[in-house]
């Protein structure tokens, strides 16, 4: 995906992965800024971690709590902080500028696959892990109606409820399932990842019909037990691939202060997650 949106702006840059242990995750940022590299994507488990490495935090990392890109940039004569892609020569100074993509990219998806408005709506989301708390801080910022915060582990999700009482105390917050129908369920867990998952929510307490439309972060399979069951039962669904797009797309636009070329990278990220 990123490389082909690279490709695309006609850039003469790589993306590359690199697998870091969350022990050496500093001397890896350190390592990057040192060999003038452009930015970074982290993720599990470093985007909470790197909050405290990086030397400047956007509002977007601060809001959530969260570091999933970094920009570099070097201070040109005139004291200004510029991306080292804008930069011609040798500074001796380059900091780290922690961003987050993920909280925009999961409403962005919300609204382009689902044609859902979080503001004033009801939704059931299940998972307060990374994802899920990502999802529940920016669903409780864009005014949700109501918002059924359900997670296996009670005091996770009680957790990311004391936070959002703190911050949006107008937002309806139950950690149950919803007593009534909800305009969109949302897993961030990780239960359908793997053949033979059950669904993510118990059946016998809240029936899958009450949802208007169901969003699975999940995106490979393609169509989880949950999609294929909200699909069946007549909901408006899809899964995370958009999600997984629009935060690189948004982290490439950071780098490169350009519009992403988005039909390409997502024609890239479909031919690499599913083949086709
Ligand atoms: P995480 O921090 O490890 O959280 C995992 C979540 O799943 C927790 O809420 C956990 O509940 C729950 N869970 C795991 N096993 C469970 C089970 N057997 N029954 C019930 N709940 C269970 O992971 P994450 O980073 O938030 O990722 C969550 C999901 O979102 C994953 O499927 C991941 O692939 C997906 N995701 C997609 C994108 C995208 O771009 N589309 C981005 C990020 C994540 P406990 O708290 O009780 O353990």
């Amino acid at each position: 995906m990123q490389n082909a949106g690279i490709a695309a702006l006609k850039l003469k840059w790589r993306y590359l992965a690199f697998d870091v242990h969350p022990q050496h995750l500093s001397q890896a940022i350190a390592g990057a800024k040192a060999m003038n590299f452009i930015g970074l994507n982290l993720t599990v488990p470093h985007k909470l971690l790197a909050m405290n490495m990086v030397d400047a935090l956007d509002e977007s990392a601060r809001a959530w709590g969260a570091v999933n890109t970094i920009r570099f940039e070097a201070k040109d004569d005139d004291g200004a902080w510029r991306p080292p892609g804008e930069f011609e020569g040798q500074s001796s100074q380059v900091r780290a500028y922690g961003f987050n993509t993920d909280a925009d990219a999961i409403v962005r998806a919300l609204r382009d696959d689902l044609g859902v408005e979080p503001a004033g709506a009801k939704v059931l989301l299940l998972g307060a892990g990374g994802a899920g708390r990502t999802a529940a801080l920016k669903l409780a910022s864009e005014r949700v109606a109501k918002l059924f915060l359900v997670n296996r582990t009670r005091s996770k999700a009680e957790e990311v409820a004391v936070e959002i009482r703190k911050n949006w105390p107008a937002v309806a917050l139950s950690l149950d399932y919803p007593d009534q129908p909800v305009d969109l369920m949302i897993n961030a867990t990780s239960v359908g990842l793997k053949e033979g998952d059950a669904l993510p929510f118990d059946p016998s307490v809240f029936s899958i019909d009450r949802a208007s439309a169901v969003f699975d972060m999940i995106y490979r399979p393609a169509e989880t037990v949950l999609l294929r069951c909200a699909r069946t039962a007549g909901a408006r669904v899809a899964n995370g691939l958009s999600m997984l797009l629009y935060q690189g797309a948004k982290a490439l636009e950071i780098w490169t202060g350009r519009q992403p070329p988005i039909e390409i990278m997502r024609k890239a990220l479909e031919r690499n997650v599913y083949g086709s």
